[in-house]
């Protein structure tokens, strides 16, 4: 087989969402498998709906996700003098013909044909012209669109390679056109100039694109060139088996990167849609991704995009990882929110990644994770108002914390066995129940009521902080009961 070739072919008219983001994905995965070549190329023609910005949103996106490219990006829209070219060589060798016809006139003729009930294409109008009519409508300097003529009779048969055999009749298709009368190509010609120029071997794409290969094909033959493969990905659907959009939530994979994803999880998420890497659910490495992708192995059946599974991926991640390796992306999310000092990169760093082995386990997301972190870093984190009214009203409680904030304060070392032996203590002497104390620490210290082992809680926060907050109690009831 001669090197795979495949490419990535974004239109810059929306984020890079997740159907795409897949269709890069197993591009990536089929080229990184066979040793092959994965080309990203930016089809860029559709001047009034690409943007710039969105470009640089896929190549972001992209680049997140590591999905390396080793040619591109090429722009379509730096490339229009070939499709020119090929367009009007497709008119000389009679494979195409000019077409006069305005899109007004061509509606009205529609409408018409309409109006009677009668089905309409197309009706090869301008293929029949006379060479008299030709110049006339030369001379008149009528604009003028390159269509392609369209063989009448022929099977166009194609060995999809998730769909398996596709047959369509020439017949049903009409001359439909290559080159606009404003010179720019339509989709059909550039993509198949390029795709023949930039040697892909294996056109991968998603479904919607299904309908539109026959064409290509018919202009592959007449260029008289050999076809690459195709092989088209089922749709992925939302909850509600509609084509998945913003209704249904995050679509844009930057999206997930802000919420706190990490690639590796969203990789795992978008493979598992429609492909499955083994026999159970668990996050594959890249490495095993490459190593045992093929395509049939990949569903024709839709998926069904399930947000939960995601964060279940993402979820089994974290745990995973040590604190080392989450290191540096809760670092960059800290930074994000302020919450940075650079003496955790230093002095700190020790205790910092101790606090994050500490709470990784209850941390569905990076963001999650940070928002852990908050109350360890900085004064200023939310308090949860049912948690403060539940278990910090308890009448003794002042008493009793400060009681307890003086056993602390003799305390040299704040270690867990430590902490827990002086509450434990102090509990038993006042006849009250440890929790009414480890209860009211929780919310005094994090703000909520759930958190990893308090006394754990307490060797992080450290002893100045701890005592700190635990002179806030009356404060802290105020101030909710000042909300209410
Ligand atoms: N530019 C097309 C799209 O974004 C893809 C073209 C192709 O893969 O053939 O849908």
């Amino acid at each position: 087989m001669a090197q795979v070739r495949v490419r990535f072919a974004p239109s810059p008219t929306g984020h890079l969402h997740l159907g795409a983001a897949r269709t890069a994905l197993f591009n990536w995965l089929f080229a990184q498998g066979n040793k092959g070549k994965f080309i990203l190329r930016i089809e860029d023609t559709d001047i009034e709906r690409s943007s710039q910005e969105m470009t640089k949103g896929i190549v972001a996106g992209l680049e997140w996700l590591g999905l390396e490219w080793d040619e591109g990006p090429y722009y379509q829209s730096e490339r229009l003098n070939l499709y020119r070219e090929a367009a009007q060589q497709l008119v000389a060798k009679g494979k195409a013909y000019y077409c006069y016809c305005s899109p007004e006139e061509i509606k009205l003729r529609k409408a018409k044909a309409r109006s009677k009930g009668e089905f309409w294409r197309y009706d090869r109008r301008c293929y029949y012209l006379s060479e008299a009519e030709k110049k006339r409508f030369e001379a008149e300097n009528r604009s003028r669109a390159i269509r392609f003529l369209v063989p009448g009779q022929e099977e166009i048969k194609f060995d999809d390679l998730i769909h398996g055999q596709i047959k369509v009749k020439s017949k049903n298709i009409e001359d439909f056109v290559l080159l606009r009368s404003d010179g720019y190509p339509t989709y059909h010609l550039s993509v198949v100039i390029d795709d023949l120029s930039m040697g892909i071997t294996h056109v991968i794409r998603g479904d919607d694109h299904i309908s539109n290969t026959p064409k290509q094909i018919l202009l592959y033959e007449a260029l008289g060139v050999p076809l690459p493969r195709f092989g088209h990905l089922p749709l992925i659907l939302g909850p509600d088996k509609k084509k998945l959009s913003k209704r249904h939530g995050v679509t844009s994979v930057l999206e997930f990167r802000n919420q706190g994803y990490l690639p590796l999880a969203v990789l795992n998420f978008l493979a598992q849609m429609s492909w499955s890497p083994g026999d159970e659910e668990r996050i594959y490495t890249v490495e095993e991704m490459v190593a045992r992708f093929s395509f049939d192995r990949v569903s024709k059946g839709s998926p069904i995009y399930n947000l939960s599974k995601l964060e279940w991926l993402n979820h089994q991640l974290i745990n995973q990882m040590s604190a080392e390796e989450l290191f540096p992306v809760i670092r960059e999310n800290l930074i994000r929110f302020s919450l940075w000092s650079e003496d955790l990169d230093s002095d700190r760093k020790d205790w910092f990644l101790g606090l994050i082995g500490l709470l990784k386990e209850r941390s569905k997301t990076i963001n999650e994770l940070a928002k852990n972190c908050r109350p360890f870093l900085s004064d200023d984190f939310p308090l949860e108002e049912e948690a403060v009214n539940k278990y910090l009203t308890h009448p003794q409680l002042p008493e009793l914390l400060d009681k307890l904030k003086n056993d602390f304060e003799q305390l040299k070392d704040f270690r867990p066995d430590l902490t827990e032996r002086v509450l434990r203590q102090r509990a038993e002497e006042e006849g009250v129940k440890a929790a009414l104390l480890i209860h009211a620490l929780r919310v005094l210290l994090l703000g909520m009521k759930v958190s990893p082992g308090i006394f754990d809680v307490l060797k992080y926060m450290g002893k100045e902080k701890t005592l700190q907050r635990m002179k806030k109690l009356p404060t802290m009831v105020t101030q909710i009961q000042r909300r209410e």
